[in-house]
């Protein structure tokens, strides 16, 4: 009888035990701030999330062992004391995170496994898609997780599986479920030829082997990209669960998920929202170019005094390598009340601050689809990667900004800075088009909207019949 009931008991302690999700994102900002996110998602839907970033990171950032109900562990890239910075070139940092990652990984698995807490489910970067073969070694199913929109992933997947052959003939390039697109509107790696061979390569190697993922995620929602997905999924059938941004600026349901939580940057000390908050309703611009770009003197020249011209507020998002680059003295002398520049922004608590009338981003697809979701308006200047694409979708498709004109220097002048920032300010149509976008976000991850579904299959199956 004793026995029969502890065997009952430890069958329900089985049951109630979480299933295990390891989540493994490609180590820079962009990509670990939306698989984080999709960890506390699936955190809240009653899975046990344990996010893996690098080393290096876990160790220069001194990580906590968790992040809200994420816990954190880490894989090496090879580069423990340096990380990425101290790899020699690009293509041998690829490679040796594909190496020790795969190495580290299968560590991480067993120890996980010998601890009596293994792992029912890998949610992998499709960037790394080594991970699922480490994954299916040790039996364990695996989903893709792409971080970039579906526009841009069904061009690689149609490159990858020769479908659209390259150097590309004719512009525009038809594509079903896209706008016609020039080749500016294609990915960098695509429209400048030859440039980044490490990152091309590993763009398209995102759909090896992808046949035999369980599930394939795109941080997108349906009605944003409800043509182009349907497209891929032909072929492809992807799970669309965005946006991933912090639960407070949508549907509320995540309990304190009103933050990212994990800064590769340290946040700036000076008080930007509440200098925000002194700024009337649309009176500001915020400027910012995410974790990675890198512009030249000139250009941020361009920028400084085109943005300055406007006479609208602004706040700009500069990272510390960057700051030498500003004009001189702008810093000291030309901001007064109407400017306030920091090193590394509260970016959505910003976005969804009433006093910012226009977002001037430089389209990384975080970026954009966070701007999206809280309704406000872009003015793109895209650099490189899949941010063209982005800042084609903003202006023709979504109709939610401008993209900028390029000078055939390479310069956007701050001419055509200032022109962009005036007609995008104050726009109403723009401003309605947003709005429009904003509500649709937040009914895809609200309950029975287009994410929360996909997310509930996925959660569904990771915990089986
Ligand atoms: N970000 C931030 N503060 C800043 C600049 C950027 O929190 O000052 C965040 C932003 O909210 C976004 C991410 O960093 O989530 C940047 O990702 P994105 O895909 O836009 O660009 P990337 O950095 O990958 O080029």
């Amino acid at each position: 009888m004793d026995l029969e009931r502890q065997e009952h008991g430890e069958m329900k302690m089985m049951k109630k035990k979480k299933h295990h999700v390891l989540v493994v994102p490609y180590p820079s900002q962009g990509h670990i701030n939306p698989m984080l996110q999709f960890s506390k998602r699936l955190s809240s839907k009653g899975l046990s999330p344990t996010l893996a970033t690098t080393s290096f990171i876990s160790s220069a950032m001194n990580l906590p062992s968790t992040t809200g109900p994420v816990r954190l562990s880490s894989i090496s890239d090879g580069f423990d004391l340096g990380g990425f910075p101290s790899a020699p070139s690009i293509g041998a940092y690829l490679s040796s995170l594909h190496h020790s990652g795969s190495r580290t990984l299968a560590g991480l698995l067993a120890e996980f496994r010998e601890a009596g807490d293994p792992v029912d489910c890998v949610v992998y970067d499709a960037f790394l898609p080594w991970v699922l073969d480490v994954a299916k070694v040790h039996g364990i199913p695996g989903a893709a997780f792409f971080t970039q929109a579906c526009a841009v992933n069904y061009i690689y997947y149609l490159v990858h599986h020769g479908k659209m052959r390259l150097p590309l003939g004719d512009t525009p390039v038809r594509i079903p479920g896209l706008p016609p697109l020039e080749l500016r509107d294609m990915p960098s790696f695509i429209c400048v030829s030859g440039s980044y061979p490490a990152y091309f390569e590993l763009v398209l190697h995102q759909f090896e082997g992808i046949e035999r993922a369980d599930w394939v995620l795109v941080n997108t929602f349906y009605e944003l990209e409800a043509e182009v997905v349907d497209e891929m999924s032909k072929d492809c059938p992807v799970l669309t669960i965005g946006p991933t941004i912090p639960s407070v600026y949508l549907d509320k349901r995540v309990t304190d998920d009103k933050e990212y939580g994990l800064n590769l940057f340290e946040l700036d000390p000076s008080d930007c929202i509440g200098w925000l908050q002194t700024k009337p309703p649309r009176s500001t611009v915020y400027v910012s170019f995410g974790s990675m770009a890198a512009l030249n003197e000139a250009q941020m020249a361009e920028i400084a005094w085109g943005v300055k011209s406007t006479g609208f507020n602004f706040l700009w998002a500069v990272r510390t390598s960057e700051e030498r680059k500003l004009p001189a003295k702008f810093k000291e002398e030309e901001l007064g009340d109407t400017g306030l520049i920091v090193n590394w922004s509260p970016q959505m608590e910003i976005l969804s601050d009433a006093a910012v009338g226009c977002f001037f981003t430089h389209s990384g697809w975080n970026s954009t689809i966070e701007a999206l979701s809280v309704g406000v308006p872009m003015v793109g200047m895209p650099q490189w990667t899949d941010q063209p694409t982005d800042a084609k979708l903003v202006e023709d498709v979504w109709r939610v900004g401008l993209r900028v004109l390029v000078g055939e220097d390479g310069i956007v002048t701050r001419e055509e800075i200032r022109r962009c920032i005036m007609q995008v300010m104050g726009n109403e149509e723009m401003r309605t088009n947003a709005a429009k976008w904003k509500e649709l976000a937040v009914a895809s991850v609200s309950p029975g909207g287009s994410s929360d579904r996909n997310i509930d299959l996925l959660v569904a199956g990771i915990a089986g019949p």
